[in-house]
């Protein structure tokens, strides 16, 4: 097989070469390649935004294959947000074409005194002037680059609130069809700001997969994996209703935010529905409830939200915004929900961030809770750069400092998810120790019928659960494979197999049952390492107090799991 390549591109000199794959980075990718990078040759006291700070970007294990779902890209740098290690994923087309490219990473390293973009195909890298880009939103970026370009490429960018190094400023790929995702968390887009760098381009023109030695072993094992998704009962959910399915779930578990964190049940949970939002676009043309951000997506839990007249309004409205910016907010208005999430989209922020930042400011009096007209116009401040929009666009901490709230709902500086941690108390063993803040992707503990033996808001047992998580989803993030395809896995034991040989087949290597588990716990203590020398503590791996000290309206709970199981999840290291 072909050996993989890393390109290694300094802004500060304008140069870039490429180092072929060696040593432990050898079969690795996405998550446990970017975290690795960070850990071997980033200061850990460095300050984010500054020149010492790199930019990983990293295909996933299986990017280019065969295998359904895999393909997701990896971001890592020190973030400027938690200051912690961070990595975030997201769909679209630039990992396959990377793996299709023999490339496996790009290290961006120090700062370019120019705007720049940057350019990889098969010939090379190239580092161009991009004055023509600034303060462009991400649409426009893209569909600039396209215009440049042609429709044979990949882009990773960045948007204004990015270059403006907003702390919740996030870094966008784009999917085949060219719509944004967004690898939201850490504020790692004010990273990326910082080096001046506008876009990424990878064109794949000329170049072929991966090369696989067993065809065969590959192919009985994509087809067994692939049958195992499609006939597990999420599928369904999924291709119908996305992830806005949640929305009754978590509103009927009582573990919705609502009100800042104050209630977990909201009453307009109906009108944010899944299915509301599924008969919402039936009548409305061009309107997709069933997109796919990756072409080896078999699942297709995006969609595409149009106006009456059949105009976009966004794509990838997702469960996690609906929670953020709509119950969190009490907002139960899809439209207007769509529309910040397009804005957010647009200038390149997290949506979960700036939900969590507009809950604050509705705390602190500066707008009336479930005024969305007030919110779609505080969130059109962003652009502008008032000190209204710096303040939402630089996360919650931030909203809450300027504005005197102690109620701020974060861990290490960043907003919790759509699940309040007193109904989902593994969810919130997670969010209160994954090495990157509250990040429910980390390790989400919902209840399945599958383990119908499992009490999400039992006070002990929390920490093994969430434990088992962390690393199962750390070596998913690895692989490059959507989690919404790993999770009929944890299931159904012959699926996991049927993935671990899925990925024997691409490293053309035999792995046993314990790879996916040796594999994440070497990610988390890589990751955990890199903390522990930034100077974080086990009294750093805590939720703030207000969720041990209020009651839950919904379900009577606090959230009362103790320090030492909380401790549990992250001994020492020796
Ligand atoms: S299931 Fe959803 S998030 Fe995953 S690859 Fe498909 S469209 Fe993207």
């Amino acid at each position: 097989m072909k050996k993989k390549k890393i390109a290694r591109i300094n802004l500060s000199s304008s140069s870039s070469q490429f180092e072929t794959v060696e040593g432990r980075y050898l079969n690795l990718g996405g998550r446990g390649l970017t975290s690795n990078l960070i850990a071997d040759e980033v200061p850990p006291q460095c300050d984010p935004l500054g020149p010492e700070n790199k930019l990983v970007v990293a295909a996933g294990i299986l990017a280019g294959t065969s295998v359904p779902n895999s393909g997701r890209l990896s971001v890592g740098a020190k973030s400027p947000l938690t200051h912690t290690i961070k990595e975030a994923n997201a769909g679209g087309a630039v990992a396959r074409k990377l793996a299709n490219l023999g490339i496996q990473a790009l290290v961006f390293e120090g700062i370019s005194k120019e705007p720049v973009s940057v350019v990889i195909d098969s010939k090379g890298v190239s580092i161009v002037q991009s004055d023509d880009l600034n303060d462009s939103l991400i649409s426009e970026c893209i569909e600039k680059l396209r215009n440049t370009y042609g429709d044979d490429i990949g882009i990773v960018s960045i948007g204004p609130a990015g270059e403006k190094r907003m702390l919740a400023s996030a870094v966008a790929t784009a999917t085949p069809d060219f719509f944004p995702r967004i690898a939201a968390r850490g504020g790692l887009g004010a990273v990326m700001g910082a080096k001046n760098l506008k876009a990424v381009v990878v064109d794949d023109r000329g170049c072929f997969p991966p090369e696989i030695k067993d065809k065969a072993l590959l192919k009985s094992a994509v087809k067994a994996f692939s049958q195992g998704i499609m006939a597990h009962p999420l599928a369904e959910g999924f291709k119908n209703f996305g992830t806005p399915m949640l929305v009754g779930l978590v509103n009927e578990i009582g573990a919705i935010p609502t009100k800042n964190f104050s209630r977990g049940r909201f009453a307009g949970a109906d009108k944010i529905s899944g299915e509301a939002i599924a008969e919402m676009m039936k009548a409305r043309p061009n309107s997709n409830p069933s997109h796919r951000c990756m072409s080896s997506c078999i699942l297709r839990c995006s969609n595409v939200l149009t106006d009456a007249a059949g105009e976009v309004i966004v794509s990838g409205l997702e469960y996690e915004t609906l929670a953020l910016v709509g119950s969190n907010c009490m907002i139960d208005d899809v439209e207007i929900i769509a529309r910040i999430n397009r804005i957010c989209n647009d200038v390149g922020l997290d949506t979960m961030e700036v939900g969590a930042s507009i809950a604050v400011a509705m705390e602190a009096g500066v707008l009336e809770w479930g005024d969305g007209p007030a919110a779609l116009e505080l969130v059109r401040e962003i652009s502008t750069g008032s000190d209204r929009g710096r303040m939402i666009g630089n996360g919650c901490v931030y909203a809450g400092k300027i504005l005197g709230i102690e109620r701020i709902p974060h861990v290490k500086g960043q907003a919790l998810a759509g699940y309040d941690p007193r109904g989902l108390k593994g969810t919130g063993v997670t969010y209160a120790t994954s090495p990157m803040g509250a990040d429910h992707t980390c390790g989400n503990a919902l209840p399945s019928p599958a383990n119908p033996d499992y009490d999400p808001t039992a006070p002990a047992g929390q920490a093994p659960v969430s434990k088992f998580l962390q690393s199962y989803f750390a070596a998913i993030d690895t692989l490059g494979l959507c989690l919404f395809a790993s999770l009929p896995a944890l299931d159904i034991p012959e699926l996991k197999q049927q993935l671990i040989e899925c990925v024997a087949a691409v490293l053309d290597e035999p792995l046993d049952q314990g790879y996916l588990e040796r594999l994440g716990q070497m990610v988390l203590q890589t990751e955990r390492k890199f903390n522990d020398a930034v100077g974080f503590k086990p009294e750093d791996d805590r939720l703030p107090l207000f969720f041990s000290e209020e009651t839950l309206s919904s379900n009577e709970q606090r959230f009362d799991v103790s320090n030492e199981e909380l401790d549990s999840v992250n001994p020492i290291l020796s």
